[in-house]
C-alpha cells in the first residue's frame, strides 16, 4: 500500500506526485496514459515562462520530472472503482479494469476531462490543422483569419465572443432553433460586428486541402439544404466532459456535469480524498491551472496524513 496515490497522469497528477513525493511520503500515480490531453496537443503558449513547447515534450518533460524522485509509475492502468476508507485515517481502495487494486491512505484524483467531438468528417483529420477545442488557447493562432465555433451554449458564446476579439470573422453555429447561453452573453455577441449566428444547423463536415482546414459544411435543419462556409479554423465546444464515469456510486460527490465536488483546499467530501485538475469543478480547465491544483491538492494530502495516524 502507499501513503498517497495518485489516479492520472496528466499536469494535475505529476504536480500532486512530485509534491508529496518530496514531502517523502510513499507515492504512486496510475493512469491509463502519462501525458493526458497534452499527448494531444500541438503547440502551448500559454505555460507562463515558457513562451512555445509542444505537447508531447512537455509531457516528456512531466514524465522525466517525475522520475527524478522516488514515485512509482504505473501506466497503462484504467481505474474502475473506488472504495473508500470504512475510516478516518484508513485505506481507500482503488480498482483497475485489469481486475488488479491498490491501496492507500490518500487519493488524489486527476483523471482530467475529454472534449465532446462532432464525429463528422474531416474532424480528426483536421485536428491541430485548423480544428480546435481550446479559445485560450488556440485563438491567437488564428489572428485575422475567419473561423466557425459549434456549439451555442455559454461556452460556445464566449467562445465566439473571445475570438471575434482576434480574428477577422467568427459564425456561430448551433444546432437548436435558438442559442442556449445567458441572455447577457447573447446581447455582448450581437453587439460585435464580425460575428454572424446560425441556428437550425447541423454541422457536416469540415473540408479541408490535405494540409489545413478550408470550410465547413452544414445542413440547415429546417429547409434540408446543405450549406457550406470558407473559413480556416473551427472551434469545436459541444461539451468537456470530465473522466469520472468510474466514480459514479463510490459516495463521492460529483456535481449534474460529472465534476468532481472539491473545496477551495482540493478536499472532496471523502476524508482523505482529493481532486484536481480538469476532472473537478475548478473553474477554467488549463495546464497551469492543472499544475497549481494538483500542488494544492498534495499540501492537503500531507495536512491529512499528519493529522491522522493509520488506524
Ligand atoms: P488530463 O490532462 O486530462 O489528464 C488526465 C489523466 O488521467 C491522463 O493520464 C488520463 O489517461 C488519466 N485517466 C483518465 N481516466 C482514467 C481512469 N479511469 N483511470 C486511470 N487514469 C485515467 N491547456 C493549456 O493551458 N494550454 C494549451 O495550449 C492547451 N491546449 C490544448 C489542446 C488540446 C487539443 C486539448 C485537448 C487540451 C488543451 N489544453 C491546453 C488543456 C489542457 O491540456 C488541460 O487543461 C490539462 O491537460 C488538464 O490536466 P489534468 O491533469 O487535469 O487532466
Amino acid at each position: 500500500p502507499f501513503e498517497v496515490l495518485v489516479i492520472g497522469g496528466g499536469p494535475a497528477g505529476a504536480s500532486a506526485a512530485i509534491y508529496t513525493a518530496r514531502k517523502g511520503f510513499s507515492t504512486g500515480i496510475a493512469a491509463e496514459r502519462m501525458g493526458g490531453q497534452v499527448m494531444d496537443t500541438m503547440g502551448i503558449e500559454n505555460f507562463i515562462s515558457v513562451p512555445y513547447t509542444e505537447g508531447p515534450k512537455l509531457a516528456t518533460a512531466l514524465e522525466q520530472h517525475v522520475k527524478e524522485y522516488d514515485i512509482d509509475t504505473m501506466n497503462l492502468l484504467r481505474a474502475d472503482k473506488l472504495i473508500p476508507a470504512s475510516e478516518t485515517g484508513g485505506y481507500h481502495e482503488v480498482v483497475f479494469e485489469n481486475g488488479a487494486s491498490l491501496k492507500a491512505r490518500s487519493l488524489i484524483l486527476t483523471t482530467g476531462a475529454r472534449w465532446r467531438n462532432l464525429g463528422v468528417p474531416g474532424e480528426a483529420e483536421y485536428r491541430n490543422k485548423g480544428v480546435a477545442y481550446c479559445p485560450h488557447c488556440d485563438g491567437p493562432l488564428f489572428k485575422g483569419k475567419r473561423v466557425a465555433v459549434i456549439g451555442g451554449g455559454n461556452s460556445g458564446v464566449e467562445a465566439a465572443i473571445d475570438l471575434a476579439n482576434i480574428v477577422a470573422h467568427v459564425t456561430l453555429i448551433e444546432f437548436d432553433s435558438k442559442l442556449r447561453a445567458d441572455q447577457v452573453l447573447h446581447d455582448k455577441l450581437r453587439s460585435m460586428g464580425n460575428v454572424d449566428v446560425i441556428v437550425s444547423a447541423q454541422t457536416t463536415e469540415v473540408t479541408g486541402d490535405g494540409e489545413k482546414v478550408n470550410g465547413l459544411e452544414y445542413k440547415d435543419r429546417e429547409s434540408g439544404e446543405t450549406h457550406r462556409i470558407e473559413l480556416e479554423g473551427v472551434f469545436v465546444q459541444i461539451g468537456l466532459v470530465p473522466n469520472t464515469e468510474w466514480l459514479k456510486d463510490s459516495g463521492l460527490e460529483l456535481t449534474r456535469f460529472g465534476e468532481i465536488e472539491i473545496d477551495s483546499h482540493a478536499a472532496t467530501n471523502l476524508p482523505g480524498v482529493f481532486a484536481a485538475g480538469d476532472a473537478t469543478t475548478v473553474p477554467f480547465k488549463q495546464i497551469i491551472i492543472a499544475m497549481g491544483e494538483g500542488s494544492k491538492a498534495a499540501l492537503s494530502a500531507f495536512d491529512y496524513l499528519i493529522r491522522h495516524e493509520a488506524p
